[in-house]
């Protein structure tokens, strides 16, 4: 069998365009267009990158982009006013804190600063909870670009096999429990699992956020599984995942490359849930 590759690029242009239309007929309905503000603080060249694609992203599909910069020794009580003011702004409806912050500052206290129905990220105690308890709420953005990828695939999760191969705040855990709101059967594996190879090739559906490269060869894969790989590496050769794509694709059905697998997803999700943080303060403002 050779997989088909799973094409991330195609599904977030869907994704993109469904923003973009649903943001013009807000405005044209006289509702607020859509505002995300992007907080960076100091001058790491990565994170300044990552900044400026999200700024074009919202550009690209109407929502109005705030773009806050503080130098790194700003101190957190100058970063926490400005999420403060951020918090306050009717325009703004999304506010994203780029990680990782300069030594010094205390990202979680920031975090959780960080208004719950502003939280785009998806990454306060209030929306971690809410995903845990599976209370309405905005879902970090890569777990849910790996949802939209399977969904795009019909790939049915009810009863699944699922299992997640890293535990991060950011991408295992809230994959781990999307997919459990999916009704799928869910493990996770972390760096003291037993035996991984024995637990991952159980999977019907195996999602790898381990950031090991090429950790995930065919022995890891039942026959016929979808594979979705979350990791990116840059190595000389080029960018690469936590998955042996070549290896992989030779036995599973679909598997995500790298590039252009889930990467291009975490952007269009993030757009997504500022247009959803949009529509829930519409919704709350109304009479
Ligand atoms: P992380 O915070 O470093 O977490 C890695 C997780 O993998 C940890 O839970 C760790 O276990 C586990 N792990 C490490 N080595 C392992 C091994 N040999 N076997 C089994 N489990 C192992 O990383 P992350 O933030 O979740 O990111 C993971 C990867 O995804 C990275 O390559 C990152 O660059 C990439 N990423 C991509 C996107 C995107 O948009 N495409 C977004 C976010 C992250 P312990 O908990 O026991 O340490």
């Amino acid at each position: 069998m050779k997989a088909a590759a799973i094409d991330g690029r195609s599904v977030a242009a869907r994704v993109r365009e469904r923003v973009r239309a649903a943001v013009a007929e807000r405005v044209r309905a006289g509702l607020p267009r859509p505002g995300l503000a992007t907080v960076l603080v100091g001058d790491d060249p990565a994170s300044a990158i990552y900044v400026r694609r999200k700024q074009e992203a919202c550009a690209e599909v109407g929502i109005a982009a705030f773009d806050h910069r503080l130098p790194a020794d700003a101190g957190e009580e100058r970063v926490a006013a400005t999420l403060d003011a951020l918090n306050a702004d009717a325009r703004v409806h999304g506010v994203l804190l780029q990680l990782p912050l300069p030594d010094g500052l205390d990202a979680a206290a920031l975090i959780d600063r960080i208004d719950p129905a502003k939280d785009v990220d998806g990454l306060t105690t209030v929306s971690q909870g809410r995903l845990v308890t599976g209370r309405p709420g905005l879902r970090p953005c890569t777990p849910r670009g790996v949802i939209e990828l399977l969904d795009a695939y019909g790939v049915d999760l009810t009863g699944a096999e699922a299992v997640v191969v890293g535990r991060s705040e950011l991408v295992g855990r809230p994959l781990a429990q999307l997919l459990l709101e999916r009704n799928a059967t869910v493990t996770v594996c972390h760096s003291r699992t037993r035996e991984l190879a024995r637990v991952t090739a159980r999977a019907d559906v195996l999602c790898v956020a381990a950031g090991v490269p090429r950790l995930i060869g065919a022995d890891y894969v039942k026959p016929g599984a979808v594979v979705i790989d979350v990791g990116i590496h840059r190595l000389p050769e080029g960018l690469v995942g936590d998955v042996d794509f070549d290896a992989v694709a030779a036995r599973a059905r679909l598997v995500t490359p790298v590039p252009g697998g889930v990467g291009p997803m975490t952007v269009a999700m993030l757009l997504d849930n500022t247009l959803r943080a949009a529509e829930a303060a519409t919704a709350k403002a109304a009479p």
